[in-house]
């Protein structure tokens, strides 16, 4: 087989189109396809398809593909451009590579694939691609995701705030709970965050919302009634984030503890910040001895920790009026424990209790995030991640979007 046809093969390249040669440059390690057309009378228009006449060619473009063993590979064609009555002069469409792309498709769908499965960095070293290139690529297939994504209110809704740098930075994340699909992505932690994630649903779309999981946070609270009818019946406060408080409220009772009896010479909450974090179930076996003996003394710190596992028990409940009771018994044991971290969160819950309480009707969480968690971990790790927010945005929405990122298959042209 000629080179020229093995290309045409290789390239899916289709007729009017052929390629007419292919120069290899073993020294640059490159492969250079340069493909041409026969003549054709007419093109379709890219607009609407009618069959035009041809106007001129423009330029030769360049488009990388698939590489040929360890050759990186180009194509080259001069793209014919029709005079269209309707749309004027326009390019038309080649069937190797989506309008204004400088990639074939074949190329665009393995660099999607790799840069699923790691980071931009890596997939520019992976794909001999410069960092803003690789990252390019990943706006395009979120670009497109969002052209293809259909219109569809979430039936069940989260909507959390995420840290991006220690207390610095803010986003604000809607999903789709059901489709465990992120729909929103915005800076900061305000009502206009909030706005902006939903920016794309009418007040009349947001009725058929049934219920939202969020933090208690005013500023949601607040635009949440706003937007939505009937909100109270429908926001459940979610648990995950109701125990983040408690364990928070846990670390101060340790923190001021830990003071107290150092100065009495008294070492025994050295070094135990993390242990007394994990609910009772997760707790690493490299510290079960040493916390055993610490749960089981007197120390305020084991007092606290009690009482933050024991909260935990209310979403066990079987249903509200069962939710409630065993509220009202926890919130006097909490409000009595002489522990003001945690009495202050027993407080801010007892404000907000019928907000939790929702959730015995519609038991959701904002938990299914996790995926979501791993992104911002891995672009935690790189100060880039920050370098501005829509690059935050678009690596969100790409890993868990749920979009339809692909470019099509070439097809005849
Ligand atoms: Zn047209």
């Amino acid at each position: 087989m000629r080179d020229t046809e093995l290309y045409r093969h290789l390239l899916a390249i289709e007729a009017p189109w052929t390629v007419s040669r292919v120069e290899l440059d073993v020294k640059g390690q490159r492969v250079d396809v340069f493909a041409e057309h026969s003549r054709p009378k007419t093109w379709p228009c890219p607009e609407c398809d009618l069959a035009c006449g041809l106007h001129d060619h423009d330029e030769e473009r360049v488009w990388r593909h698939l590489d040929s063993c360890q050759f990186q590979t180009f194509l080259h064609a001069r793209v014919p451009r029709v005079q269209c009555s309707q749309h004027g002069v326009r390019q038309v469409r080649v069937s190797w590579a989506e309008p204004r792309s400088r990639f074939t498709v074949l190329f665009e769908r393995l660099a999607i694939d790799v840069l699923l499965e790691t980071d931009v960095a890596g997939a520019a070293t992976i794909l001999r691609l410069s960092w803003d290139e690789a990252h390019h690529l990943m706006e395009r297939a979120v670009a497109r995701g969002l052209v293809r994504r259909p219109h569809k209110v979430p039936r069940v809704m989260g909507i959390d705030e995420k840290s991006l740098a220690k207390g610095q930075r803010y986003a604000t994340i809607a999903c789709d709970l059901e489709a465990s699909h992120v729909i929103g992505v915005a800076e900061g932690r305000t009502g206009e965050s909030l706005i902006h994630c939903l920016g794309r649903f009418s007040i009349n779309d947001l009725s058929a919302v049934e219920a939202v999981a969020m933090d208690m946070s005013e500023p949601y609270l607040r635009r949440i009634r706003a937007i939505i009818d009937d909100a109270d019946q429908k926001i459940v406060f979610d648990r995950f984030h109701i125990v983040a408080h408690m364990n928070d409220a846990v670390d101060k009772v340790r923190r001021r503890e830990n003071k107290l009896l150092r100065a009495d010479g008294d070492e025994r909450l050295v070094g135990s910040k993390y242990m007394w974090l994990y609910g009772a179930e997760n707790l690493p076996d490299k510290y079960e001895v040493d916390f055993a003996a610490l749960r089981s003394s007197n120390l305020k710190t084991a007092r606290a920790w009690a009482i933050k596992e024991s909260l935990r028990q209310l979403w066990k409940q079987r249903s509200r009026a069962a939710g409630e009771r065993w509220w009202h018994r926890w919130y006097g044991w909490a409000i009595r424990s002489r522990l003001e971290p945690v009495k202050k969160v027993a407080a801010m819950v007892k404000r907000h209790l019928p907000n939790v309480l929702t959730y015995f009707k519609h038991r959701i969480t904002n938990a299914g995030s996790e995926a979501i968690n791993s992104v911002i971990q891995m672009l935690k790790k790189r100060a880039f991640g920050y370098r501005n927010f829509e690059n935050f945005r678009t690596t969100v929405l790409f890993h868990c979007g749920g979009l339809s990122l692909y470019p099509s298959h070439p097809k005849p042209g």
